[in-house]
């Protein structure tokens, strides 16, 4: 199984015909994870063929409309499908308060245990753990109050099988599980196939962390240190750089700075002003700094590579 980010929309504070407000899905082996559920995320979780109910848990950055104004039509389709698995959702303060009116005045009774965890303010905290990953949130730099997240897979403790080993040797499950705790492994004439020939180290835990919306702070760079994909605000050209500050938002050179300053493997730019109609020209800014950057783009889907 996989770790892959599919973009649900990448335009800024509104929707465009080509951009969505921002929402993602982060599939971890199999655990699904909502970042954001801006205006439309419904329709762009249908395009993106993923299952409104797979949905196991739900990461809200900051409650400027274009993060969470899908998100209550998102929760009232889950109801009327049918859901009945709790589902967690993590937010600043006030998310509460919005469902509590809302249910109120549409006189809404849920069929699942929704339940909304207020972050932390001001620190940098882990906020789930489970089997598959550990996500933290932390405060980034935006005019409201905002959290980026970081997420990490959980640290694999096991050795794994090469490729072809299990037909080569035709290996049965108590043999699998005897050699993945170290044992070589016996032949039946008596041969001894060294354990080393068998397996392989576990990889290191894959991270991404989501940091939109926010300006370029320095104070970012040891949180995001070395993780393998980095999802920076880039609402702005460089030429915007004050522009871009006062209003709390990155510009293509500051993704690109901090992605270089933190060491990361790779920066998903995202988060596009709807002035720009053509982004080359952005992407082109940020790769001069940082080479391996990408722009998001509705529906394309970032696979964390294994090292
Ligand atoms: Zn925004
Ligand atoms: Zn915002």
């Amino acid at each position: 199984m996989g770790f892959y980010v599919t973009v649900l929309g990448s335009g800024a504070s509104m929707p465009t015909g080509h951009r969505c407000c921002s929402a993602q899905v982060v599939n971890i082996e199999g655990f699904k994870i909502l970042i954001d559920a801006g205006e439309g995320v419904q329709n762009q979780i249908r395009r993106a063929h993923v299952k409104m109910q797979s949905i196991d848990t739900i990461l809200i950055s900051h409650l400027h409309g274009d993060h969470f104004f899908g998100l209550p039509g998102l929760i009232s389709s889950m109801h009327l499908c049918g859901r009945t698995q709790p589902l967690d959702i993590y937010a600043p303060k006030g998310l509460d308060d919005v469902f509590e009116a809302i249910f109120r005045v549409s006189n809404t009774e849920l069929n699942f245990q929704l339940n909304i965890h207020t972050i932390t303010p001001d620190v940098s905290q882990p906020i789930l753990a489970n089997a598959k990953c550990r996500i933290s949130s932390f405060p980034i730099y935006h005019s409201i109050e905002t959290y980026g997240f970081l997420i990490e897979e959980q640290k694999k403790t096991s050795l794994s099988l090469k490729r072809d080993v299990c037909k080569k040797y035709n290996l049965a499950a108590d043999d699998i599980a005897r050699i993945k705790q170290g044992d070589d492994l016996v032949l039946p004439e008596g041969t001894i196939v060294p354990n080393a020939n068998l397996t392989q180290q576990p990889k290191s835990p894959r991270k991404y962390a989501y940091c939109c919306d926010t300006s370029y702070n320095e104070n970012l760079v040891p949180i995001i240190k070395g993780v393998d994909l980095l999802c920076f605000d880039t609402t702005f050209d460089s030429k915007n750089e004050e522009l871009a500050l006062s209003k709390g938002h990155g510009t293509t050179v500051q993704a690109a700075t901090l992605a270089k300053q933190a060491e990361v493997s790779q920066l998903l730019l995202t988060h596009f002003s709807a002035r720009f109609k053509d982004i080359t020209p952005l992407v082109e800014e940020a790769q001069a700094i940082f080479p391996n950057t990408v722009a998001a783009t509705d529906l394309s889907v970032i696979e964390l590579q294994t090292l």
